[in-house]
């Protein structure tokens, strides 16, 4: 067909025909689609750690913008959904791996990255105890297997190309946070989260996670890319930020010094409040099961549904 165009009406209708299928792929970002607003680029060097949840200060953002993150993926039924969906309203989000499924799923993670995301590594096995209770040494192999691990599914080698880190249940330490921050990475915590990792309704989901961003009014928010109701819920929740004013900022490594806010007088970390019951718990288990050769399901294996008991 294509060989018959470009005989009868030459090379011109050849691009014309080309042109008109990269149009028909693309999704028109006109003016009804949430859209990203802006992108924050990101310098890490030196590090840095935000995210009210965890530490006491998060990036400033203004009123009514919001980042998005992912945690977990990649996983295939899900985070197809989820790129379809961000796609569709023209959103550019961050997507912290785990790095067992980058290496299980590359391909998944070749298209965030085409499609415009940013990503950042959330541990090589997301250890079902927490980095807290491993050692320094096996904590930092984790960490770095991981890196190597998303870099290589990403960019087909590892080259120090991923600057952001979240810590799987926000369980940190002082040391790992120190090490990373000599590494220039930036350890990413959240200002809020969806509760994802409960068994909820796509709908009660969503209402959840209006709720709480209703009452923050802006901030980093943490979902689950691994997660169903997640990526049915995603198209409906994009179109709520849309009819409710709210604007989308994509975090992305860069050349910029982070902008800071701190965290308001009286602050306390709301992760480390849930962790200080869950770890002595979690200290009694013996050391988690051997890794599924075709990457991890964190549907079966979160330590953040745990959590929920909070809430
Ligand atoms: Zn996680």
């Amino acid at each position: 067909m294509l060989q018959i165009l470009a005989r009868r009406f030459g090379a011109g209708a050849l691009l014309f025909v080309f042109l008109a299928g990269a149009c028909a792929a693309a999704p028109a970002c006109g003016p009804d689609k949430l859209g990203t607003e802006r992108t924050l680029a990101l310098s890490t060097a030196g590090g840095f750690a935000v995210g009210l949840q965890t530490y006491p200060q998060t990036l400033a953002l203004a009123d009514h913008e919001v980042v998005l993150t992912f945690d977990d993926g990649p996983w295939p039924t899900t985070t197809r959904k989820v790129l379809d969906a961000l796609a569709l309203e023209c959103v550019k989000a961050t997507f912290f791996l785990i790095g067992r499924n980058a290496a299980a799923f590359p391909a998944l993670v070749r298209r965030e990255v085409t499609e415009g995301h940013s990503i950042g590594n959330h541990t090589f096995s997301h250890p079902a105890r927490t980095l807290r209770l491993m050692s320094n040494a096996a904590a930092r192999a984790d960490i770095l297997r991981g890196f190597t691990a998303d870099e290589t599914a990403a960019y087909g080698r590892a080259n120090r190309q991923i600057t952001f880190f979240r810590f799987p249940g926000f369980a940190d330490t002082p040391a790992l946070v120190s090490w990373l921050k000599s590494r220039n990475i930036g350890v990413f915590g959240s200002d809020l989260w969806a509760s994802d990792w409960l068994l909820l309704t796509p709908q009660a989901e969503l209402d959840l996670v209006l709720k709480r961003l209703d009452r923050a009014g802006r901030g980093i928010l943490l979902l689950h890319d691994s997660r169903v109701s997640t990526a049915e819920m995603l198209p409906q929740l994009l179109r709520a930020l849309k009819q409710r004013g709210y604007k989308i900022v994509h975090i992305a490594p860069g050349p910029d010094r982070p902008p800071l806010r701190p965290a308001p007088p009286g602050w306390k970390s709301e992760t480390e409040e849930i962790l200080a019951k869950i770890i002595p718990r979690l200290a009694g288990h013996k050391a988690s099961a051997p890794a599924n050769k075709a990457g991890m399901n964190p549907n079966q294996a979160l330590p953040e549904p745990q959590m929920s008991r909070k809430r």
